[in-house]
């Protein structure tokens, strides 16, 4: 298998891609760059979504551009608006690093005077559907005498769509030396006629179902401590914000925990297990398939009578005993022409569990870095921008109330108010992700420290407002309750507990250290003494409660309650 280099692309590009993850071309891409990288060259390529064509005639597309002549040099031409901005996306981050470099989305049922005024700005590469670029055209917004490069992409789903006339009509103003790249997923005879008509003599190439069984699946694994374990899921699920996926769990307890965890964090998310009653498994599923919920947290058993085909992720939340349950796990992303991410959250002492499921598979392991926070905002922020540009506008509906809010914003010019507007997440992010520090990886050969904590840090969530908590933080007390797992303390029970007991407003709780026989939270320092007032001595969990502020250790009174009790009486303070 050749490298991005022994192709020839260029390193700028190489830059960008790695940094989505292509560490090798794919099949596709291996055959089609180098050769419409030369001079004149040009393909019909018999390849299907999912097999890597973007980038095939993506990335040398782009490395012939010359960005000096702001004139579109190419067009590629799509049959729906998804698959045109999926297709400009891509573009864009291909070329993140070549400055100036413009690639402009149009598509119909969209406003056309935006489209215009993108064009009239100076673009490089217009991604369009046939109808709307014909619009374009006639409206002389889009000039295609400098193009020298056209793609009919999907092309068989264009002929069906109707576009053949649209097709011939665009490229009857496009110069006659120009080069055409076809792909197409069948070769019906409406593409042997393009083919015939407007190509000299173009190299075929068929590239077989890329994405077949779990060909088309990455696997990931992400190395971690123990207690770090649920941090990590947060920041997998933190940095995919348009996640579909299944966690499994390893027992209905620990799914059922990791459910309710996610959800008191404010992510989209629930739970299935056999400890649910059909009525209610068949409920969060049916929530689950019509992506009511993003992530399902599973246990194997409960998942089997889930059929669900476009998954993007599969996180193994500890690697299962047997091999043939990964497979199954994995088997559920990648399928019908799509790709699929398996990633799996393990500690040390499962790195050789990877090894024997590598030889099952066939296939080897990415070693995957724990995202930072800076990576996690940046990523939530494009995701933002990238919901912005897509939104569909009800340009009817909203009419009437835009000129009193362009009144309102008069005063600021573009820069301002997108700056504003990306301000109202970006300070919600940094607001939790400056002060959770990175998490760090174990290193081999480190023992895992007997006691050790187990933390949750709360999310950085999904939904405004929610999930904003730092980790011990300033501001925030930490307070001892004499409760541990043992006694089958949660979170939620921690939180459970003060709204039974504390009334009026919520409190709000930071981070949360569970150990096995007692167990800290911390609540705001205004808070404290109310928190304690409020559960110091009250019963539950069938005893008595004793909570009392933290100290690098115990008061000789705690001690002896908590040693009469036979507990350790080792805990830490702040
Ligand atoms: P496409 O057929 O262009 O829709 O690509 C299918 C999927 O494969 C997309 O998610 C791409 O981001 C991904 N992809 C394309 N090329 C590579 C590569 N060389 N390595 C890893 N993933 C890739």
């Amino acid at each position: 298998m050749k490298t991005f280099e022994e192709l020839g692309v260029d390193p700028v590009i190489i830059r960008a891609i790695r940094e989505i993850g292509y560490e090798s071309p794919m099949p596709v891409q291996e055959e089609v760059i180098p050769y419409l990288l030369g001079n004149n060259n040009e393909v019909i390529a018999l390849a299907q979504t999912g097999t890597g064509k973007t980038a095939a005639f993506g990335l040398p597309i782009l490395q012939k551009i010359n960005r000096k002549q702001v004139q579109p040099q190419a067009v590629v031409l799509c049959p729906t608006r998804e698959l045109c901005l999926q297709i400009a996306d891509d573009l864009k981050d291909y070329s993140k690093y070549m400055d100036d470099l413009k690639v402009t989305p149009v598509y119909g049922g969209s406003s056309i005077e935006s489209q215009i005024r993108a064009l009239r700005r100076g673009v490089h590469i217009i991604v369009a559907t046939p109808g709307r670029l014909i619009d374009l055209i006639n409206r002389k917004a889009a000039d295609l005498k400098s193009v020298r490069d056209v793609v009919l992409d999907e092309a068989d789903e264009m002929l069906n769509m109707g576009f053949s006339e649209s097709i011939d009509e665009i490229l009857a103003v496009v110069p006659e030396n120009r080069n055409m790249l076809l792909f197409s997923a069948t070769m019906p005879t409406g593409i042997a006629k393009i083919a015939k008509k407007y190509m000299r003599t173009p190299k075929e190439i068929t590239i077989g179902r890329k994405n077949e069984g779990a060909q088309n699946v990455r696997h990931i694994f992400y190395m971690v401590n123990a207690k770090d374990k649920y941090l990590v899921l947060k920041r997998i699920a933190d940095y995919n914000p348009n996640i579909y996926g299944i966690i499994f769990c390893r027992t209905k307890k620990e799914t059922q925990e990791i459910a309710d965890l996610l959800i008191k964090d404010g992510y989209n998310a629930d739970s299935l297990h056999g400890d649910l009653s059909q009525v209610q498994r068949d409920y969060v599923m049916q929530k689950f398939r019509i992506r009511n919920i993003q992530l399902l947290v599973a246990t194997d058993v409960a998942a089997r009578g889930l059929d669900v085909d476009d998954l993007t992720h599969i996180i193994n939340y500890g690697l299962p005993d047997d091999i043939e349950s990964y497979t199954h796990r994995s088997g559920r992303t990648g399928r019908v022409g799509k790709t699929g991410t398996s990633i799996a959250i393990i500690h040390l002492k499962e790195k050789h569990k990877v090894k024997d499921i590598e030889k099952q598979i066939n296939k080897k392991f990415e070693q995957g870095a724990i995202p930072t926070g800076k990576q996690i905002c940046e990523r939530q922020l494009f995701s933002l921008v990238d919901k912005i540009e897509k939104v569909s506008v009800n340009e009817e509906e909203i009419q009437s109330i835009m000129p009193s809010i362009y009144r309102k914003l008069d005063w600021l010019d573009k820069e301002d108010v997108i700056k504003r507007l990306i301000s109202l997440e970006f300070n919600r992010l940094i607001d939790y992700y400056q002060d959770a520090g990175e998490i760090e990886m174990p290193q081999e050969g480190e023992r895992r420290r007997k006691g050790e904590r187990q933390t949750y840090e709360r999310g950085a969530g999904r939904s405004s407002g929610k999930g904003t908590g730092r980790a011990s933080e300033k501001g925030f007390s930490r307070l001892f309750i004499n409760l541990g797992k043992i006694d089958g303390l949660r979170p939620q029970a921690i939180i459970g507990l003060m709204n039974d007991n504390i009334p009026g407003r919520k409190i709000e709780v930071g981070r949360i250290d569970l150990l096995k026989n007692f167990s800290f939270f911390e609540v705001r320092e205004t808070d404290r003494d109310r928190v304690i007032r409020a559960l110091d001595g009250v019963k539950a969990f069938g005893r008595r409660l004793a909570v009392e502020e933290a100290q690098a250790s115990p008061s000789e009174d705690r001690k002896k309650q908590i040693e009469g009790k036979g507990r350790a009486p080792r805990y830490r303070g702040n």
